[in-house]
């Protein structure tokens, strides 16, 4: 038998999330976001759940070829565009779409420009904004002189009308009216500079949900897609699925009599006779080792809580309460039972980074 540890993946999860999303935003252009290899779930495995998609987003151009080497046709955009002049010829072979965020792309573009044969393939360029986010993209002082070039050399060359696009800092907050900056700001500061003939592309994941009255043409859910949470409430709340189970079982048992510590570094002591079950799943398989104790596993309809120092290849749990289990019973690490963003909310970060995280060596089913 091998290692039980597995990550299972649900393409009938990803096509119910894009269809929640879709309920929210009626007639927008739904671009769902695979970067990060479909943030951790496997291009290849997700693909067939995503077919209701106008188009898809992804940051890595090897990743857009992957895509279509898997048979989709439809658009694909590159988020943070063309790392120069090789990539902008290989996005035109793959016929990719992509973000210009600022002056170095978009002197790129105009100089490849007169050299881009007529026949080939006419992207459709998203110029990046910086409304206030401070990452990427053009600030107010250049956004207006950028959009006028760009709109002149798309013009110029029959090529699609692009898209103005901007990224939300804060559309996860409890409190959007008070947050700086806030999405409405970020909306009308694009509203401002968008020409009438072009799209506009805002909303990531907690911009469909919290505020999709800023979402702008192009949506751009990320997370939850995926069925996880962007925040502030659950996913379960969105009515969102989760798309990854990672599970494993029971490998071995011990019996802990009180005052004894498990673990590297002893940090967790029994404070009454224990008995702790080791799990085949550790940090190198991507579960955070900074996983505090208490932190769930759900096994057998409850849940246990972390018990010591998590290391490499396992971890411990406490299953005094639950003597039914033992050597081979499943547990589940996160996945149906057990959102990934409570057990990233005990770790201290977000169900994106553990999604991200599950290392190669975790077997991939799709179910
Ligand atoms: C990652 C990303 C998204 C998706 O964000 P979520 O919070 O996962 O929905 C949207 N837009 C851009 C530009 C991104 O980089």
């Amino acid at each position: 038998m091998p290692r039980p540890i597995r990550a299972a993946i649900q393409p009938e999860a990803l096509a119910h999330n894009l269809r929640v999303i879709a309920a929210r935003l009626p007639g927008r252009t739904l671009m769902p976001v695979v970067k990060a290899n479909a943030y951790g779930h496997g291009l290849a495995r997700v693909i067939g759940g995503l077919q209701a998609a106008d188009q898809l987003a992804i940051l890595e151009l090897d990743g857009a070829l992957e895509l279509r080497r898997l048979g989709w046709t439809k658009p694909i955009v590159l988020l943070e565009g063309c790392f120069g002049e090789e990539d902008m010829q290989a996005a035109r072979h793959a016929g990719l779409d992509w973000v210009i965020h600022d002056h170095a792309q978009l002197e790129a573009l105009r100089v490849a420009m007169p050299n881009w044969p007529k026949e080939a393939h006419k992207p459709r360029l998203y110029l990046k904004l910086n409304t206030g986010m401070n990452r990427l993209g053009f600030d107010a002082q250049g956004a207006a002189a950028a959009i006028e070039l760009l709109d002149k050399i798309t013009t110029s060359a029959g090529w699609p009308a692009p898209v103005l696009m901007t990224h939300f800092a804060n559309a996860d907050s409890h409190d959007l009216m008070r947050a700086h900056p806030g999405p409405e700001g970020q909306f009308n500061a694009l509203m401002a500079l968008k020409p009438a003939h072009w799209a506009s592309s805002l909303a990531n994941s907690a911009g469909v949900f919290n505020c999709p009255q800023w979402a702008g043409d192009v949506v751009r859910p990320g997370i939850a897609v995926y069925g996880a949470t962007p925040g502030p409430h659950s996913a379960a709340d969105y009515g969102l699925l989760p798309a990854m189970a990672l599970t494993s079982q029971i490998i071995a048992v011990q019996q802990v009599p009180a005052g004894q510590r498990v673990g590297y570094g002893s940090r967790w002591l029994a404070q009454r006779d224990s008995r702790i079950a080791v799990i085949a799943c550790g940090y190198a398989d991507g579960y955070p080792r900074h996983a505090p104790d208490g932190t769930p596993v759900w096994l057998q309809g409850t849940m246990a809580p972390v018990a010591g120092r998590v290391s490499m290849d396992m971890m411990s749990i406490d299953i005094t309460e639950i003597p039914s289990a033992g050597v081979g019973t499943e547990v589940e690490l996160w996945g149906n039972n057990l959102s990934v963003d409570v057990v990233a909310h005990h770790c201290g970060t977000i169900g994106y980074e553990l999604l991200c995280a599950v290392t190669p060596r975790v077997p991939f089913v799709v179910m």
